[in-house]
């Protein structure tokens, strides 16, 4: 028998973009991408979002359901936004709003687990009991699936705050966090700091980087290497079949996995070298993750 799969808005909004679409399983059937604009403060961005999931319910009503998922501290269960350091939010009441602007039955979720969820479901996780998912874009952060099941606690998963010593300040608060180094917009400032030149991002510091710029390769070498040592901590700990790049950050593709590769097969001795790969569904995971959520919720 056919498997019959609900049409769904699904919603990932992020710190710096709302990527959201009316999707069937892995397939995005109609797609629209608007900056947050955090800069604007976290009740305009709150405001963003609903006013995509207005427009995409009266663009499309024909979606049974909608879902939403948003980075930080995540109540699921009450559908509340509890915290995020890039959104500044705390404590929105999302499935509520949504549900009364809407009157869809409404899922709610982190957006990482949502990617992780998505690339077991149909991406690069398909088959592993035992995987990590990463995303790297404005943060760091991980989705663990331990025994073919999702790990929920919300405070799980922050490799980004794995201490690398790099005595610069982290939006957490504490000092020297993977955040600090090997996310996209840390990639871009330590150029710009160092080189006094600019880059807008860190596809910019790359492509100069493989056009020769020596700061750009040391920055871009040094970014790799402590996404590595996180890496190659974790591995110890979980040991993972397959780690999962996903983000922004990981449409660097070979030059992400070459070097991140380089590092584990010169420090692994009897632990297993998992496999590293770039997420399949790219940076609509946690969209599509989205999709999957709402795709559970009953009427
Ligand atoms: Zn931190």
């Amino acid at each position: 028998m056919e498997e019959i799969i609900d049409l769904v808005i699904a919603i990932d909004a992020g710190g710096t973009e709302i990527k959201a679409g009316l999707v069937q399983g892995a397939e995005i059937i109609d797609f629209a991408r608007r900056p947050t604009e955090r800069e604007m403060g976290p009740d305009h961005a709150r405001d963003r979002i609903l006013a995509v999931a207005r427009d995409l319910h009266e663009l499309h009503p024909e979606a049974r359901a909608l879902g939403l998922v948003v980075p930080g501290v995540v109540d699921s269960l009450n559908g509340i936004a509890v915290y995020s350091e890039n959104l500044l939010w705390r404590d929105i009441p999302f499935k509520q709003l949504l549900s009364e602007m809407t009157g869809l039955p409404i899922a709610f979720g982190h957006d990482v687990r949502a990617g992780g969820l998505a690339e077991s479901v149909y991406g690069s996780g398909v088959g592993y009991l035992n995987s990590l998912f990463l995303t790297i874009g404005t943060g760091i952060s991980g989705a663990m699936i331990l025994n073919g099941e999702m790990y929920q606690d919300v405070y799980s998963g922050e490799l980004g705050h794995f201490d690398v010593s790099s005595g610069v300040l982290c939006a957490c608060g504490a000092t020297g966090c993977l955040e600090t180094v090997s996310t996209g917009p840390s990639i871009a400032r330590t150029f710009r700091e160092r080189s006094g030149k600019e880059a807008k991002n860190s596809a910019e510091v790359l492509s100069m980087a493989k056009s020769g710029d020596h700061v750009a390769e040391v920055v871009w070498n040094e970014a790799m290497l402590a996404l590595a040592k996180a890496l190659m901590a974790y591995i110890n700990v979980l040991a993972p079949e397959i780690i999962i790049l996903g983000g922004g950050l990981s449409q660097a593709g070979d030059d992400m996995v070459i070097p991140i590769e380089k590092y584990l097969d010169s420090k692994i001795t009897f632990q297993r070298r998992p496999i590293i790969a770039i997420a399949e569904l790219g940076d609509r995971a946690g969209m599509i993750g989205a999709g999957v959520l709402a795709m559970q919720t009953k009427q």
